[in-house]
């Protein structure tokens, strides 16, 4: 029983659901038969990204992830990272992985939306879960055995590797003052979020980061979301838009994932195994506290250098997009049993978390102060 440690942190509650680590077996044959030529052995992986060669904090967690496996494992698995589009194109990254083109791939569970809409959970759910909430949730509230299940009948295996933490409402050209002010603004706002602005009676577009600016710029959208202060400066967005809103309600505290090719991931030795998982957990961290650090700094630069006019959404405009987004991820739950299972853990802990942070952040906050 020990082997199924593997993906669990220590003190675990992410035990690996049963089954899916299949291919262990062969595993520990090679392993208790031939240690010492496995030892010597270098092992060469793939991994594919969504982002774009080096973007900050996206693509550079990424190469993170690669240095930090080099190094823990003394060489002997050795990744190389593709960029978007450099061995495959972003959105076929799991399909990649699956097929075993590459062995790793590093993006966003919701980008998988259409081989199952319940992915969607595992990146961001409109007023779901933060990012120190989600980890909670994927380690000790039974969310990381659910995800396995999720991608299991594809041969993939998931593992949390970052979180951008709570991200901006986003840029727009329109003021928005009121629920009607939603209606006919084209923005570009993908997954859940972008069907909360439909129903809201806004038109989301699907718009790839590199041609954001111009698409605002143009006047082709009237808003956009990105990440955050950090990531929008870098795209200069606040060139191509008047107003920057938050909060993210959308994406508040958006996790990333490696994805593992089952068949390769147990056929390591053991120890390069734990090494794969817990290099995945220190990059899920590292991520979190750069974008904390570097969110804060773009902002004031944004600010005080830019001028950017900086604005909270009205109240009753987020009232109205909770209640459309608790319609919306309730209907994903009635998609089939899984799903169903999924959204029921995931709502119990958002509703147990909710009533802890009540009297710990959020009154820690409260009484803190603002800046
Ligand atoms: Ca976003």
């Amino acid at each position: 029983m020990k082997r199924r440690d593997f993906l669990g942190t220590a003190g675990g509650g992410a035990l690996l659901a049963g089954g899916v680590l299949a291919g262990c077996q062969q595993t520990e044959t090679a392993n208790t038969t031939a240690p010492a030529a496995r030892v010597n052995e270098v092992i060469h992986w793939k991994l594919v990204t969504t982002w774009p060669r080096n973007f900050p904090g996206l693509g550079t967690g990424a190469n993170n992830l690669a240095r930090l496996i080099n190094e823990m494992s003394g060489g002997r698995l050795q990744v190389k990272v593709f960029g978007a589009g450099e061995l495959v194109p972003p959105m076929e990254v799991f399909g990649a992985v699956m097929q075993g083109i590459a062995e790793m791939g590093h993006g966003a569970a919701y980008y998988w939306k259409g081989k199952t809409e319940v992915a969607q959970f595992f990146a961001a759910v409109p007023f779901g879960l933060t990012a120190q909430e989600m980890n909670a949730w994927l380690l000790y509230g039974g969310g990381m055995e659910l995800w396995r299940e999720v991608y299991a009948p594809f041969g993939v295996i998931p593992v949390m590797a970052g979180n951008s933490g709570v991200q901006m409402a986003g840029w727009f050209n329109r003021e928005i003052n009121s629920v009607e002010d939603l209606r006919g603004l084209k923005m570009r706002i993908p997954g859940l979020g972008g069907e909360v602005l439909s129903r809201a009676g806004g038109v989301p577009v699907q718009i790839a980061g590199g041609e954001l600016f111009t698409a605002l710029q143009t006047g082709a959208i009237d808003a956009t979301e990105w990440v955050g202060p950090y990531n929008d400066l870098a795209l200069g967005l606040h060139k191509a838009a008047k107003y920057y809103y938050y909060p993210g309600w959308h994406e508040p505290g958006t996790t990333l994932e490696a994805l593992l090719n089952r068949d390769a991931f147990t056929a390591l030795p053991e120890d390069l195994q734990h090494i794969v998982i817990n290099a995945c957990h220190v990059v899920n961290g590292d991520m979190l506290a750069e974008y904390t650090a570097r969110n804060n700094a773009a902002l004031k630069t944004l600010v005080e250098e830019h001028g950017v006019d900086l604005r909270r959404l009205p109240d009753k405009v987020l009232e109205r997009l909770r209640e459309l987004s608790n319609e919306v991820v309730a209907e994903i739950a009635g998609k089939d049993a899984l799903s169903g299972k999924v959204y029921e853990s995931f709502s119990r802990f958002r509703e147990q978390v909710t009533a802890w942070d009540d009297i710990s952040e959020r009154a820690y906050l409260n009484v803190r102060g603002g800046s």
